[in-house]
């Protein structure tokens, strides 16, 4: 837990997605290891991210967080329930949530109503969810195309919020991935090891 700050701030909404059932393995697996809907990260990304604070009181907007540090012990329930390769990292040290050094987030309006993406946080639909958690990837698959960067299908909103997410995120320190619009990791992640959670 060392390193590890509790993120607060009126202009983030604390809305961990493993803390509620609904989310691509329809269980509150962060409830049920006793960790609840509570967003930690490594002080580091605390910091770049309260940079960001400014610019949305400026565009009155709000960033909903749905998931940050990610404890070991969850992200091998979570492993347990979806084994869809490549969807949770294959262990903790590979996922940088478990480092403390990845968020999924959105921006939403002032009001706390998300702003348009191609999809939602995770590619998350209930119906795929029920495929996904049955063993069944087909759909699944051809839906995160949608999760892409690269994707430019999506109406010319959804595409301009995805886009400025992006350009804001890049600007204070996080670096995007491609397969998924709504993951960010501090730049120099790689240096910053696995935190284990202790209640
Ligand atoms: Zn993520």
């Amino acid at each position: 837990m060392e390193n590890l700050v509790l993120l607060k701030n009126p202009r983030f909404i604390i809305d961990m997605m493993y803390a509620r059932t609904n989310n691509m393995v329809g269980r509150a697996v962060y409830k049920d290891i006793g960790f609840g809907n509570k967003a930690y990260v490594h002080k580091d990304v605390a910091a770049a991210l309260l940079k960001l604070v400014p610019i949305l009181e400026e565009k009155n907007l709000k960033m909903r967080i749905c998931d940050a540090y990610r404890p070991p012990i969850a992200h091998k329930k979570l492993l347990e329930i979806v084994h869809f390769q490549g969807f949770f990292a294959a262990t903790p040290e590979r996922s940088n949530h478990c480092h403390g050094t990845a968020v999924d987030v959105c921006l939403t309006d002032k009001n706390g109503h998300n702003l348009l993406y191609p999809t939602e946080i995770d590619a998350y639909e209930p119906q795929f969810q029920k495929q996904v958690c049955a063993g069944d990837f087909s759909e699944f698959q051809q839906h995160l195309k949608k999760a892409r960067h690269d994707y430019m299908e999506a109406s010319a909103e959804a595409l301009k919020n995805r886009d400025f997410l992006r350009a804001l995120m890049e600007s204070y320190g996080f670096e995007s991935i491609s397969h998924e619009w709504w993951h960010y990791n501090l730049h120099g992640w790689q240096a910053y090891p696995v935190i284990e959670w202790s209640k």
